[in-house]
């Protein structure tokens, strides 16, 4: 709509992990499993889900009218994408970028899987420390405490650890003690990275079950030993001995335990709270495991990324976020790749099973290839076994900013798209994913992949907790959509996304913006009928712009110009919630209740008529499209309802022609501040006139007369000029304007900026029958109040009754307090405007 040659590109991930538990718990079910049925059919049945329920974010986005170029969307395990994984994957391992290593690595037993250190997810728990005495070799009679929270893991054990420091432990270092219930011997080390004040200060080493104690091990010389005694389905491994091995990692707990008090090597255990990792897919407790593993080296890549950041060449917003991501992009790890699972794109690697050569050998068979080799190009071996494992997930999403426009191919979509505008995405996956697509295109394109990174809100329930199953607050958008439409679904999820904030969401507030819906179809029935003779059509009304006589379209015409600029500044700003209320307010407000009312008196004058019909369109068809990109579906049909009438024959042959998508977003019209100003005097005064009959609930029939007191000469002259505005909106019989004007008796003042307004009373209300009726009133209301009090200070109600129900009861509250001003505002006025005159107080009841 503004002119910008611009690609939304839809598609969606092969999200590895996740499907395949999904998929795998469908095998399940038929009592299968993946290793029952084989590679090839298990990956035929998740090609088979995913083609039945793969599809569900794109129908979302469909149904949500976003309006990407459905042409083009990719799926990152489709062909071109593959390619591209390939040619990354061998292009940084010729670089010496990627490499494979045997170390520790985060482990899910239930996935059968590694996990990179992002995908563990770190929650405390309520744990217990146990004591075990470890008898001296030399000197039974002696031993060293070792303090552990997995007393299973010392099955594994190779040393036990004391800071050099320690004087508790000077003379034990270099001696060995026997390791209960494994029947070996283990030496006593020193190394500084133990820290004296956990437990006792000696800690018991595993190499191959933790990662602090894997780095002492590979610091000790010799390194230590490796024993894994938990095997990748977390359980004992024959390294554990014959007693245990087989058992479940938690069951052999409670035997080492058990054969650990009987033999009274227990000194004691006390509850311990600390942080233990889960997978993030499927919450099991992570294991670390010693396995061989793919690593990308990220280092450098992750310098060049935070550079951009750093030069503003890459924006995140909200910025706040920027802090976060150089915390972690500072701190970054070497990525492991690798899952052993079986979707997914199948690691690029061959091991020649021969090495019939010496080149073949001193590469240790390895062969990368960016097509599958038939023979091994270092010896000529035709046995050549494939890597098991496939790649993580956002090692292709990393790609997708180049990859989806034809990458390693110099596409013409690339140099047209490539670097692009903007990501939207949530803040959970800024290092999972925006991260790595910056280093990523760094590499590969020397370019940064976007200008600005958006980072959403999330979307809450209304008491701001996040939305899960378990807690059954979970809103399907697409029941809201059938429910409320699109329009006042999105259109609340605009209104509400103000940055750096979460929306709170609820259903009452779809409902009311389905009202703003509704109002502007019934304002458009309006203009419609209104402007039949002249021809209403978006481009006459650009074109034609009449001599506008009467104040009130002009104004709207000013208010238009500003609140245009207002949105399109919020919209290029990312406040989409600035540029949803600013064109609510305007429609419902300025153009609904106080534009249309004027017009309809404005429309009684041949020599005004004109103008205002030309600035309904005019007004009508630019409202349209400003809001078009919140709420397309109405808009779009009220815009073309609006070009053809309801000629329906006409309307469907020319339907495909033109959309309002392609009509031009509206900028910089022409602002009027004096009859913006002007228009404020009018408004102030009908505004007062209506506080008064709202306040003292005088029928809107009632016709009144009204006297106003102005500040000023201008004042009174515009409010002159315009007196056919107030007498017909404000239902006056006549008016009294002017500087000088004295209160009249027995009358309700409302007091404005710029003036008094005086409506008197005298036939129209009977002030004591008044005051009586908001006396009773103001009765209830307290009696109310002091009910809803007593129950709001009840703990007992506090604690029972569901949170929403406490939140609508103070909602009620509030409400009855409000009402109480109210009425207590009300008999001010009435006794304001009795006093003026005298009434004898000692009168009323
Ligand atoms: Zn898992
Ligand atoms: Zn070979």
């Amino acid at each position: 709509m503004s002119g910008f040659n611009v690609l939304w590109l839809p598609g969606t991930d092969h999200a590895g992990i996740a499907t395949q538990n999904v998929v795998e718990k469908q095998l399940a079910s038929y009592g299968l499993d993946r290793h029952t049925i084989g590679r090839d059919a298990f990956i035929e049945q998740v090609w088979k889900w995913k083609t039945t329920y793969g599809g569900k974010i794109i129908h979302q986005l469909k149904r949500l009218g976003a309006s990407c170029d459905w042409s083009r969307e990719r799926f990152t395990l489709d062909e071109g994408l593959s390619k591209a994984v390939r040619e990354v994957f061998v292009r940084l391992y010729e670089e010496g970028l990627i490499y494979r290593d045997n170390r520790l690595i985060n482990w899910c037993p239930r996935c059968h899987t590694a996990l990179s250190d992002l995908e563990v997810e770190y929650e405390e728990v309520e744990g217990t420390l146990t004591y075990i005495k470890y008898q001296l070799s030399d000197d039974t009679k002696q031993h060293i405490t070792v303090a552990t929270t997995r007393p299973e893991t010392m099955l594994g054990d190779t040393a036990v650890a004391v800071h050099p420091k320690d004087k508790r432990y000077k003379g034990l270092i270099g001696k060995s003690v026997d390791l209960p219930l494994a029947g070996r011997r283990i030496v006593i080390i020193s190394d500084r990275a133990v820290d004296p004040s956990f437990g006792t200060g000696a800690v018991k080493i595993t190499p191959a079950h933790d990662f602090n104690d894997e780095a002492i091990a590979k610091n000790q010389t010799p390194p230590l030993e490796f024993i894994s005694v938990i095997g990748p389905d977390g359980r004992m491994t024959p390294e554990a001995g014959d007693k245990y091995e087989g058992l479940d990692r938690y069951e052999c707990r409670k035997h080492v335990l058990k054969d650990l008090k009987k033999r009274k090597l227990i000194e004691k255990e006390v509850a311990y709270r600390h942080a233990v990792g889960h997978c993030y897919r499927c919450k099991t407790t992570t294991e670390p495991l010693l396995t061989a593993q793919w690593y990308v080296n990220v280092q450098s890549m992750a310098r060049e990324a935070i550079s951009v950041v750093k030069k503003g060449k890459i924006k995140i917003i909200p910025k706040s976020w920027e802090n976060t991501y150089f915390a972690w992009m500072e701190n970054i790890k070497d990525w492991c790749i690798s899952r052993q699972i079986w979707w997914g794109h199948r690691i690029p690697v061959w091991y020649c099973q021969e090495m019939k050569t010496k080149k073949c050998e001193t590469l240790r068979g390895v062969v990368v290839s960016r097509e599958t080799p038939e023979t091994c190009p270092n010896c000529g071996s035709h046995h050549l076994i494939q890597d098991e494992d496939v790649l993580d997930t956002w090692f292709s999403s990393a790609l997708w900013p180049f990859s989806t426009l034809g990458w390693p191919e110099q596409t013409e979509d690339l140099k047209t798209f490539y670097p692009t505008s903007v990501l939207i995405t949530g803040f959970d996956i800024i290092f999972f994913w925006v991260a790595r697509m910056i280093m990523m295109g760094l590499k590969f394109m020397h370019e940064i992949p976007f200008h600005d990174v958006y980072i959403h809100a999330l979307v809450r329930d209304i008491q701001g907790q996040k939305m899960s199953k378990s807690k059954g607050n979970v809103v399907d958008p697409l029941l809201m959509i059938d429910r409320y439409g699109t329009d006042a679904f999105r259109f609340t999820l605009a209104a509400f996304a103000a940055q750096g904030r979460d929306i709170k969401f609820s259903e009452d507030r779809v409902e009311g913006y389905r009202h703003f819906v509704n109002k502007l179809w019934n304002a458009a029935r309006f203009i419609m009928i209104n402007t039949e003779s002249f021809n209403a059509s978006p481009a006459n009304a650009s074109s034609q712009k009449p001599v506008l006589h009467d104040i009130a379209s002009r104004w709207i015409v000013s208010r238009l110009a500003s609140v245009t600029q207002d949105i399109n500044t919020a919209l290029e700003d990312y406040r989409f919630n600035d540029a949803a209320n600013s064109i609510y307010q305007f429609i419902w407000h300025e153009f609904c209740d106080w534009y249309l009312e004027m017009a309809k008196s404005e429309m009684k004058s041949p020599e005004t008529t004109p103008g205002v019909r030309w600035c309904l369109v005019h007004t009508l068809d630019t409202s349209l499209r400003l809001l078009h990109p919140l709420m397309p579906f109405v808009t779009e049909e009220i815009w073309q309802t609006m070009k053809h009438g309801n000629r329906k024959q006409e309307r469907s042959a020319q339907q495909s022609q033109e959309s309002i998508m392609t009509s031009q977003y509206p900028h910089d019209l022409q602002k009027d501040s004096v009859v913006e100003e002007e228009m404020s005097y009018i408004i102030e005064a009908i505004t007062g006139i209506r506080t008064i009959r709202g306040e003292l609930n005088i029928s809107p029939s009632q016709v009144l007369h009204v006297s106003i007191k102005t500040s000023s000469i201008a004042g009174e002259k515009i409010l002159r000029e315009n007196i056919h505005y107030i007498k017909e909106i404000a239902k006056l019989d006549t008016i009294g304007i002017g500087m000088h004007i004295d209160k009249p008796e027995c009358s309700a003042t409302a007091v404005k900026r710029s003036m008094e307004i005086y409506v008197p009373l005298k036939g129209i209300l009977n002030i004591n029958a008044e005051l009586d009726r908001l006396n009773k009133d103001i009765a209830k209301v307290e009696e109310s109040i002091l009910f809803l009090n007593k129950k709001l200070l009840n703990e007992e109600f506090l604690q029972r009754a569901p949170a929403e129900i406490v939140e609508k009861e103070k909602a009620k509250y509030e409400k009855l307090i409000s009402m109480k001003e109210r009425l207590l505002e009300s008999i001010k006025m009435l006794k304001d405007a009795e006093e003026g005159d005298g009434i004898q107080k000692q009168k009323r009841t």
